[in-house]
């Protein structure tokens, strides 16, 4: 397929675009480079340096099948002080893409939605039909382009998949986790271990959990390359489809600090300090409905996740 790959020179957005080369497709990277890294777009790849806003200029007589739209502002804490930003980029920016998409014809789109739609769950596994309460500006920004896709999937039927990622980790060779500003825990505790960061600042010890510290779903980033590559084939003209991405079980804090000591055979010089606002205790995603209807199943471990990201933290 031709396909367009916005935020292709982003952390996730790279790693897919280029196992979806690898698997034949024909892949044009846009991206303004403003979170991203241009050596981050895969071989292989064209790339056109544009904002989101004037993703039409890509499109201008290429003949696209489907959009896979990664390009995003995507750090919660900044989503708080300043959702303006939020707001125009990831929903303005969504918008304008999809009259692009009208414009030029390219009637399919595979979307980067987020566990944040759903808030603090009454429930877990989380369902896709469970309630959708984000708790922060970057939830309610990826809700609000579900909402989109599912009205424009209506009326005038686009074909639309939006996956709800849950933890995402790990790395694919050179394409791996590289923020300016990091903010996750896997990449965190790796620097901690190498000795570049003094120490892991683990955000409270008295979650209702097991052992104090919160459980997340990590989930590899190449199980989720596979998940794209399934709804592209997936999608279909008049149904917006939603399906929540994670292993379906959950780790806790200290558990992912174990993994990086066992991983790296190195401490993680780490202290217990006051809880993060808006973290939920425990979100952990069912992945049944991915698996029955995506024939989604994967298969990278905790343990792999961490040793890919280290093997991409030492390049
Ligand atoms: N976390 C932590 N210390 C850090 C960064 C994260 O204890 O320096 C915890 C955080 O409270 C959450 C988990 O690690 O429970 C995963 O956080 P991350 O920011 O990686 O992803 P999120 O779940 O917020 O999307």
């Amino acid at each position: 397929m031709q396909l367009l790959v916005t935020g292709g020179a982003g952390y996730v957005g790279g790693c897919v675009a280029a196992v979806l080369i690898e698997s034949g497709h024909d892949v044009t990277v846009l991206d303004d480079l403003s979170t991203g890294h241009a050596d981050a777009v895969p071989d292989g790849a064209q790339f056109a340096q544009l904002p989101i806003e004037r993703a039409g200029e890509a499109m201008q007589g290429r003949g696209f099948d489907a959009v896979l739209h990664f390009a995003a502002k995507s750090l919660v804490g900044e989503s708080t002080v300043a959702p303006d930003r939020y707001w125009h980029a990831n929903v303005g920016g969504t918008l304008a893409l999809l009259d692009a998409m009208r414009a030029h014809g390219v009637g399919r789109i595979v979307f980067s939605s987020s566990a944040a739609t759903y808030g603090e769950p009454e429930s877990v596994p989380i369902l896709e039909s469970a309630p959708t309460r984000p708790t922060n500006p970057y939830g309610a920004t990826k809700l609000a382009v579900d909402l989109a896709l599912g009205s424009y999937c209506g009326a005038f039927g686009l074909a639309a998949v939006s996956l709800r990622y849950f933890n995402v980790a790990g790395a694919y060779g050179r394409f791996g986790e590289r923020h300016a500003t990091e903010t996750h825990l896997i990449p965190l505790a790796l620097q901690a271990a190498a000795g570049q960061r003094a120490a892991l600042s683990v955000f409270g010890g008295d979650y209702p959990t097991p052992d104090g510290t919160c459980v997340r779903d990590y989930i590899h980033v190449l199980d989720l390359a596979d998940a794209h590559a399934r709804a592209l084939g997936a999608a279909a003209p008049g149904e917006h489809r939603i399906y929540n991405l994670g292993l379906g079980e959950g780790s806790s804090v200290r558990q992912v600090i174990d993994a990086v000591e066992r991983v790296t055979g190195r401490p993680v010089p780490h202290a217990v300090e006051a809880r993060r606002a808006g973290d939920p205790a425990v979100l952990i995603a069912s992945g049944a409905k991915a698996r029955a209807e995506l024939g989604w199943a994967p298969t990278r471990t905790l343990d792999q996740m961490v040793a890919d990201a280290w093997a991409f933290h030492q390049r």
